[in-house]
């Protein structure tokens, strides 16, 4: 999506849910920001109207919603496409062996889990893990788009084709779209692979090591070894 359509999307659901106006925020060198707006209450505020949401018919089969995980002041957010099986049993995305590589890959930047944002697409497991539909990705998307404001991180990284392609609104090939900043909404987006595709496809890793050196630099985190 070009800038200026992301822009619209955003600013929709913003005017829906009553917020007008967007504060500017300081940064702080680590994963935390300082100062700014406290944008906690308003991510309870997102969860509470989650809570039985019926928008689509992932309802039907979830266990438990998986809302999102971190720093409510992350300055980098993480987004996956939805929920798989342990995701769905614990409510917290990405864990199980996806989730520890994604660990790893924020270790190598000198972050931790509890410093960034982890959230999905959709909040609810699609049945058998399948890719959500169009229609699913965009009853839920509200909701995210409600969170990346609620958090507003400096950078957002997308994991895998699902993420970028339904938060950007693009058709792109996730091998091609890899590594290449956008910008949406005045925030950084940089995509790169899903952890599960690594997994299947290590020797692609070394390309998702160069997007997190790049996600570093952007955040003026130190270079490590
Ligand atoms: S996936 Fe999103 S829109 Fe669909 S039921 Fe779950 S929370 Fe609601």
């Amino acid at each position: 999506m070009k800038r200026d359509a992301s822009r619209k999307l955003l600013a929709a659901w913003l005017r829906e849910v009553g917020v007008d106006y967007v504060p500017a925020r300081a940064a702080a060198p680590g994963g935390r920001r300082a100062g700014g707006d406290p944008p906690g209450e308003e991510l309870d505020a997102i969860r509470r109207e989650l809570e039985g949401c019926r928008g689509c018919g992932l309802c039907k089969g979830r266990s438990t919603i998986v809302f999102g995980t971190g720093n409510p002041r992350a300055r980098l957010m993480f987004v996956g496409e939805g929920p798989g099986a342990e995701e769905d049993r614990q409510g917290e995305p990405f864990v199980g062996a996806a989730g520890r590589r994604l660990d790893r890959w924020i270790a190598r930047i000198g972050l931790a889990r509890a410093d960034v944002y982890i959230a999905n697409i959709v909040k609810c497991r699609p049945p058998g893990n399948r890719v959500p539909t169009p229609d699913e990705a965009k009853a839920c998307m509200g909701y995210l788009l409600r969170q990346i404001r609620a958090i507003r991180p400096e950078v957002v990284c997308t994991l895998g084709l699902t993420a970028l392609n339904h938060l950007c609104g693009v058709d792109e090939r996730i091998t091609r779209a890899r590594g290449r900043w956008r910008e949406m909404d005045g925030i950084a987006v940089l995509p790169t692979y899903h952890p599960a595709f690594i997994l299947r496809d290590p020797a692609r890793e070394a390309e998702v090591f160069e997007d997190f050196r790049e996600i570093g630099r952007r955040l003026s985190l130190p270079e490590r070894g």
